[in-house]
């Protein structure tokens, strides 16, 4: 089996995008789950040579009550599955209740993360993704899944990673 990488963050901040850059043309492979679980799909990825899964996961009404705490709740189960994660932020709104809550949840895993400041278009939200170290995970790679803009520097890391 291929080591995996999830790629977790509160809705719209792009993982779906990013998801796609990073698998590019590939056909998806997609895993149905029950329960909290049912929107986490595994596409077949590789970078510099090395082969992976990634799973996305999503499926939560942004507007939903308990929305932080839903988001939190499958990152847990996603988070348990891999071997690494991809915590993606959208740079241009900053920290928010539900990337606090996912947070917790990476801290309590243990498991390696790497840290996407996403929506990083062009050099002016750069300052905005450095804010992201506030949040006591590390370096936060500043990427644009839209334009492909750091995409790479931030897959050097998530190869170390797993
Ligand atoms: P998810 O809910 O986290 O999976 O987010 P999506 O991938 O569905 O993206 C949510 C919205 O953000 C969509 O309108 C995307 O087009 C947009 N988006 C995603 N990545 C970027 C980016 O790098 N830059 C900009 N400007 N918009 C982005
Ligand atoms: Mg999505």
């Amino acid at each position: 089996p291929l080591p995996v990488l999830a790629i977790v963050g509160r809705p719209n901040v792009g993982k779906s995008t990013l998801v796609n850059r990073i698998i590019g043309r590939r056909e998806a492979v997609v895993e149905d789950t029950p329960g909290v679980t049912r929107d986490r799909v595994s596409y077949d990825a590789d970078w510099a040579g090395r082969a992976f899964t990634v799973v996305d996961t999503g499926g939560w009404d942004p507007d939903a009550v308990g929305m932080a705490a839903l988001v939190a709740a499958q990152a847990e189960v996603a988070i348990h599955a891999a071997d690494a994660v991809l915590f993606v932020v959208d740079a241009t709104v900053g920290i928010t209740d539900a990337d606090e809550a996912v947070v917790r949840v990476l801290r309590k895993s243990g498991k390696p993360v790497v840290l996407a400041a996403n929506k990083v278009d062009d050099q002016r939200v750069e300052a905005e993704a450095m804010n992201l170290w506030s949040l006591g995970i590390g370096e936060p790679f500043p990427i644009s899944a839209m334009h492909g803009r750091g995409t790479g520097d931030m897959l050097d890391a998530v190869l170390a990673a797993l």
